[in-house]
This record gives C-alpha cells, structure tokens and sequence, in this order.
C-alpha cells in the first residue's frame, strides 16, 4: 500500500527547464512541499542565452511560436515583454548559385493539397483504433521540388530545422498535427508571428519560476520506489518524497541515463525507443554594425553544406548578430569543423547575400547539443517507428508517483510552451491523486 499523496507531500522534480518550472510552480500553489533539483548550474534548459560580445545569442529555443495557440505567447504579452516578430516568409534565398526572394505561399497550398488523403486516413484509423506508422516527410516534399524550386527548397531547410534531422528519417506527423492544432490553413513553415523575446529565451522562462528555489548543480541518479514512497539518489543526497516528476530530455531517457529501480514499464520503453530525437546546432557571428545589411530577416542557404538557413538578428531585433541554424546532414558536416572554420563559412554566406561590404565580425560562438551531458540532443520529433500513441503513454503516471514530462510529450513537442503546458499537466495529476 502505498502513503496517500497529501496536500503537503514531498515532490522532487528533476530538472528546472521550463517544463520543472511549470510543474514546481503548481504543485506549489497546490501546497506541496517542492525539491527541485537541476543539474546545470542555471534554471532555464534547453531555453538557454549566452551573452556574444553584449549581444544575447539563444542557444536554444528562440522563437515563441504558433501565437493562436501559444500559451506562453499570451503569458510574455500580459507580462508586458517586448517581443520581436519574425518575418519568415519573405526570405531571400540561395538556391542554385542565384539569390531568389521568395514567399511560400503557393508552395503551401500544393503541400496542403497532398496531405488532404493522409489526414483523411489518420483520422479513418484513429476512428478505429488502429495505429500505422506515417510516410517520411521527404515522400510528401519532394515531388514538389522541381515545380516550386527556391520555395521548395526555403521550405525543406526550414522543416529540417524544425524537425531536427533529415525529412527522410521523419514522418508527416507534425504537417498532420499543425493541421488538427491550428486548423484549416494548417502547417506553416513561413509564419509572420512568431517572435523572440528581449533579452532572450533563457531570462523569460526563468522569471516564469515565481515562488520555486532549484537546487543547482545537483544532478538526480535514481529514482527507486520503495513500498510508501520514492527516494531519489541525487550527487549530493538521498530525498525521500510521495511524488517524482522526472522532466529531463527524451535524449537522456533514451541513453539510459537515470536508474529507474524497478525500470520503466516495458510500453514506456518502447514509447521512448520508438520517439525520435534529433539535433540542431546554432552559429553566430557578431559585428560591428550591421548597416551594410539587407533588411530581410530570413535567408535560405539551400547551396550551404554546413547552414540551413540564416537569421538576420538585426533586422528584427536591432542587435548586430547573424545566427544560422543547421540539423540534419548539414549539423554533421558543421560538427565536422573547427568554431574558427565555420564562424569564416558563415561569414562567407553574410558576404554573398546579406552585404558584400560587410565588415570582419567581432565575436563569434556556436551550440553542441549533441555533446550536451544534460540534453543529449536538441528536441523530438515523429521518426518512422512513430505510431502517435506515445505521448500518451509516457504520460502515464507509473505506480501513481512516478511522473515523466517534458516537451517531447507534448502536442507541441519541440517547443518550449509546449513542455511548460506537459509540466502543469503532469503536477495536475499528482494534484488530482490528492
Ligand atoms: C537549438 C534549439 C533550438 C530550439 N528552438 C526553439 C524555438 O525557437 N522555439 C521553441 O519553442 N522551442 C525551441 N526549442 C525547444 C525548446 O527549447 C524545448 O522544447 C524546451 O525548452 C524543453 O523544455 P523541457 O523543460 O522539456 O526540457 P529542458 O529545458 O531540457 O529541461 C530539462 C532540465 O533537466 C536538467 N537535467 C538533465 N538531467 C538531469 C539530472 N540527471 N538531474 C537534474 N537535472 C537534470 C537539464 O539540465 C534541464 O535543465 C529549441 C531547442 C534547441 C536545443
């Protein structure tokens, strides 16, 4: 038999991303007594802003995407943040060895039109209760290629941002989903609306975590059940507490890296095996000034073998930085060079399209997610062993203390309001086991 959980029951959370902040909050205001416990030595995850020369460079997530259904969106605009809206539709794109302007729209409608039959067949077999796995995001975008040419390609490297790896080894879930999550006009690579944040991801999602104290610097080991409760072994200190949300990234769950004694339930594990989780590195380089730049917010890099695409952080934010984004092949080859050779290659990319008079930069630095002990990786996505059940299931509470969380059990995994709403909804269920 197990303690009942009280309203002043011990929980842990493991991890103080937005999705732990979100949780620890909650349970909190629901009179929990909160240990939450961090590994790195700062709240925030993988929203996380170094400072380049004084520029603030997001590392991580950049973007408050989706504003008709981002939560956080609404949170930053009551809280009076300023935020910088992104023009990703207008873009200048290198397709070819040809600078190209272009606007997505009527290459949207034709994806649109091929998803109609997908969507129609996801929805006959939910119907039924019968789970497949989805075509690759390449089979549905690809055919499109030679007729919507720069486009196409602007599209593509932006999709393979957004799913974190190559369209090849991704299916159509997210296209379907943006469909069913926001409506008739449906996925839209080329929105207007998303916007970053002043002074940067990682400050606005910290100052989200209101009452919370995180322990920094302590990383969780184990996490074993015991016949009234849940201890867990940290570097520092056993903790024994009623509940546990365990928000560390998909990556980490994969890897094995925290001991579950007795282990993960076999349908969780095979729900974490068959998510996929991708990487995405991100470059910037730092001027001077950038009144010799175009004003074009995005341009496409479909020629580059290191960037998808690039981001004139001047232009929407004011601030002399370029950041270009690279996943998939274009991560590997980028991971293949020095900081010195890809900080030149990026450059190179400025000069070539965004002002040839552009002066040396000052400062420059790039991310390595991938070799990140905390992370792992960058973000999930639907790889081809999808079935579409496995948030659900990893929502699952195990022995009803043991919470998983986290953007990659979101619907909007990938982002961050995604895994705060996966952290409020994992605390209401240890709220509702009250
Ligand atoms: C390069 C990149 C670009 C992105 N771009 C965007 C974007 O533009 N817009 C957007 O919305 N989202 C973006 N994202 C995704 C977004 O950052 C994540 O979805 C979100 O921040 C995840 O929050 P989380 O709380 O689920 O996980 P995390 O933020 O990763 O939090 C988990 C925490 O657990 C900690 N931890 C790990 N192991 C342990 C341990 N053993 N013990 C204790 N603590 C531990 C970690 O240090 C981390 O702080 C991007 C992410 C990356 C990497």
């Amino acid at each position: 038999m197990h303690d009942r959980i009280q309203n002043h029951s011990t929980a842990v959370i493991i991890g103080a991303g937005a999705s732990g902040i979100a949780a620890s909050e909650n349970l909190i205001a629901a009179g929990f007594k909160v240990i939450l416990i961090e590994a790195r030595d700062r709240m925030g995850g993988r929203a996380s802003t170094k400072l380049v020369g004084s520029v603030p460079f997001d590392a991580g997530a950049s973007w408050l995407a989706d504003s008709q259904v981002n939560y956080l969106r609404k949170t930053a605009d009551s809280m009076g943040v300023k935020l910088y809206p992104t023009d990703f539709n207008r873009a200048l794109v290198q397709y070819k060895g040809v600078n190209a302007l272009v606007e997505g729209t009527e290459f949207m409608t034709a994806v649109r039109r091929r998803l109609i039959l997908p969507y129609l067949k996801l929805h006959i077999r939910e119907f039924f209760g019968s789970l497949k796995t989805l075509p690759s995001m390449a089979s549905m975008l690809d055919p499109l290629l030679k007729k919507y040419g720069a486009q196409a390609a602007y599209a593509r490297e932006l999709m393979i941002v957004n799913e974190a790896s190559n369209l090849d080894l991704t299916s159509i879930a997210t296209l379907l989903r943006e469909h069913d999550l926001i409506g008739e006009d449906g996925y839209n690579p080329f929105p207007t609306d998303d916007v970053m944040v002043d002074g940067g991801m990682q400050a606005f999602v910290t100052s989200l975590a209101k009452k919370v104290k995180p322990s920094l610097g302590e990383a969780a080991q184990a996490v074993i059940r015991t016949e009234n409760g849940v201890i867990v072994q940290t570097t520092r200190r056993r903790i024994d507490a009623d509940a546990v949300i365990v928000t560390v990234p998909l990556g980490l769950l994969k890897a094995g890296t925290i001991q579950f004694a007795p282990g993960l339930p076999v349908e969780h594990r095979a729900a974490i095996g068959r998510l996929g989780f991708g990487n995405e590195k991100k470059t910037c380089l730092v001027y001077p000034n950038m009144n010799w730049a175009k004003e074009h917010h995005l341009v496409g890099l479909h020629d580059s073998p290191y960037f998808n695409f690039m981001v004139n952080v001047s232009a929407i934010k004011g601030q002399p930085m370029v950041m270009a984004l690279s996943a998939g092949d274009k991560q590997i080859a980028a991971d293949s060079l020095s900081i010195d050779e890809l900080a030149t290659a990026l450059h190179v990319n400025v000069r070539a399209i965004l002002g040839s008079n552009a002066p040396d930069p000052i400062d420059f630095s790039t991310t390595d997610w991938g070799n990140d002990p905390y992370a792992l990786g960058a973000y999930s996505h639907s790889s081809l062993d999808t079935l579409g059940n496995e948030a659900k299931i990893l929502q699952r509470p195990i022995a009803g203390r043991i919470l998983l969380a986290g953007e990659a059990l979101s619907n909007r995994n990938g982002y961050v309001d995604g895994a705060w709403s996966d952290g409020q909804r994992a605390a209401s269920v240890i709220i509702r086991n009250l």
